[in-house]
């Protein structure tokens, strides 16, 4: 590794005496979770889960297989029509049951503290993931008792039609390390609010928290409801993907995932649900409030160490107020404080989430640096042990670099400028994914205007990063499709059946 202490404030901040974030006790059992209890794996090969603040290996995990799959998919099948037939309230009791589980303060404490071992998360973004898993469940508990439908009635003559809303059956759900148990969340609680079970294949780097949440809500759930195998994208992924008996596929990944999963999917013709990358622009005008702007995202562009699909990562301001901008913000990120999760409150920014995503990013951050591009702060990695990256901001970076049209996934913003509205509404979109986008400005004409055009599924005004669980996630163009949160994602995982009743006498 290269340090950048020369172009850089940051420093990896660490805790040389702080006792250890988690213990062999806090470990959940690393076996796969089907049909209601831990069961031994198909094979006895394992997969190491890495420590990325320290490259310790604190856990391993059995690498499930196709045949891990089928039985959990099996599983599965024989509890969907038990779990379809609870009414509403019914499932909404189990949902609510949940989160107050997860919400005790141990609870709370203990998958934070897992979560943050197993990515290096800062604790304060672990805690913060804990608090959505929570909500999400408790959303998806009231809304699912709140469904609608358009009015029964006789469209045709003599005709009566009633709309019924059914579940799909059994949904495979394949998540990413970024955001491990939050991601679980947000498909496993509208999947089971609706009325479906489900095999959870979590990311092969972060399973940690995804097994803990199975162990602790294992008896709040009928056997088979829910199932977790752990393993490969390229093995179980892909099985899940194409198992005659899964009748939808839910994939948070990345684009190239996506592909796959839509392909493997296809012979069946099941349903897929993709949420993929992202390259989120950040248009700020020259009426913005430029200090708002650089301090909203010290947090936008950085949250979870810039691992972020809706990361503020792409600014694009105009040309007349570029350089003061840019000053703004390079003085806020050399105030980011980096560090293990397990060396204070403070700390804001965590490692890569392993040695190959961190060469990932220097790679991108060395081309650029070779292509002209120009390192106003930060710029290359920090002092190991552990994958860090110094907090950066890129400047000069030309139309069409790669380092603005792909996602780079860590602690890195590129600043380009423009002349005016049209110029920053068409580079805006001229990328291929479509994720989310921000737009600065105190115009409000301006902002619905620009916020119209902008090619984006989340369009942010004077923010960037904001979510709540009423309100609908999800991308456009390569960035997938399928909804997250909000009552959207209740209608995504279930079906709707006409009835027709002819009452004519
Ligand atoms: P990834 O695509 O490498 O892995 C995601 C999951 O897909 C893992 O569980 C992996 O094992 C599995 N997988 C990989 N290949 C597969 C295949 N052929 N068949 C079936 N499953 C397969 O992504 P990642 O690196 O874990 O996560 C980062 C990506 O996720 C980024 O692109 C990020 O933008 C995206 N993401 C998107 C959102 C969103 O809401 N849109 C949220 C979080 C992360």
């Amino acid at each position: 590794m290269t340090s950048t202490a020369d172009l850089t404030a940051s420093t990896v901040r660490r805790a040389a005496d702080a006792p250890p974030l988690i213990t062999e006790a806090d470990l959940p059992q690393a076996r796969h979770f089907v049909d209601g209890t831990f069961v031994e794996a198909s094979t006895e090969r394992v997969i190491d889960v890495v420590d990325p603040s320290t490259e310790s290996v604190i856990a391993r995990i059995p690498e499930g297989t196709a045949e891990d799959i089928d039985r959990a998919v099996a599983a599965a099948v024989a509890a969907k029509d038990q779990w379809a037939r609870l009414v509403p309230k019914d499932r909404s009791e189990v949902l609510h049951a949940i989160a107050d589980r997860l919400a005790s303060a141990e609870h709370t404490d203990l998958l934070s503290r897992l979560e943050s071992a197993n990515t290096g998360k800062p604790l304060a973004v672990s805690r913060d993931d804990v608090g959505m898993t929570v909500d999400t469940f408790r959303f998806m508990a009231g809304a699912l008792r709140a469904t609608t439908s358009m009015a029964a009635g006789d469209y045709a003559e003599n005709h009566l039609s009633v709309i019924l809303r059914e579940p799909l059956g059994v949904i495979g759900v394949i998540t990413p390390w970024n955001y491990p148990l939050l991601m679980a969340a947000w498909k496993i609680a509208p999947i089971l609010a609706a009325g479906n079970t489900l095999v959870i294949k979590p990311s092969e780097q972060t399973p940690l928290t995804t097994l803990k949440f199975a162990e602790l809500v294992a008896d709040l759930l009928p056997s088979g409801v829910l199932n977790v195998v752990n393993g490969y994208g390229a093995d179980a992924g892909a099985r899940l993907a194409e198992h005659p008996d899964v009748n939808m596929i839910a994939l948070t990944g990345s684009v190239a995932s996506g592909r796959a999963v839509a392909r493997a999917a296809a012979d069946t013709l099941k349903r897929v649900h993709l949420e993929l990358g992202g390259k989120a622009p950040v248009v700020i005008f020259e009426d913005a409030d430029l200090a708002a702007t650089a301090s909203s995202l010290r947090v936008a562009s950085f949250w979870n160490s810039g691992q972020e699909c809706g990361a503020a990562c792409r600014v694009l301001v105009h040309e007349s107020v570029a350089e003061q901008f840019v000053e703004q913000l390079v003085g806020e990120v050399r105030a980011l404080v980096v560090g293990e999760p397990t060396s204070g409150e403070e700390v804001e920014v965590g490692p890569m989430v392993s040695k190959a995503h961190f060469d990932r990013v220097i790679g991108y951050l060395e081309r650029a640096t070779k292509e002209g591009v120009r390192v106003a702060t930060g710029g290359g990695a920090l002092d190991g042990p552990g994958y860090f990256v110094a907090p950066t901001v890129l400047v000069d970076v030309p139309e069409g670099a790669e380092v603005a049209r792909e996602e780079i996934f860590g602690p890195v913003v590129t600043v380009e400028t423009f002349a005016d509205e049209e110029e920053a509404v068409r580079r805006a979109n001229d990328v291929p994914l479509g994720l989310s986008a921000s737009v600065w400005t105190e115009n409000a004409r301006r902002s619905h205007d620009i916020a119209a055009r902008l090619d984006f599924g989340t369009v942010w005004v004077n923010s960037h990063l904001v979510l709540a669980g009423e309100v609908p996630w999800g991308g456009f163009k390569g960035s997938g499709y399928g909804r997250d949160l909000s009552i959207y994602a209740l209608d995504d995982y279930s079906r709707t059946k006409h009835v027709m009743h002819h009452h004519g006498r």
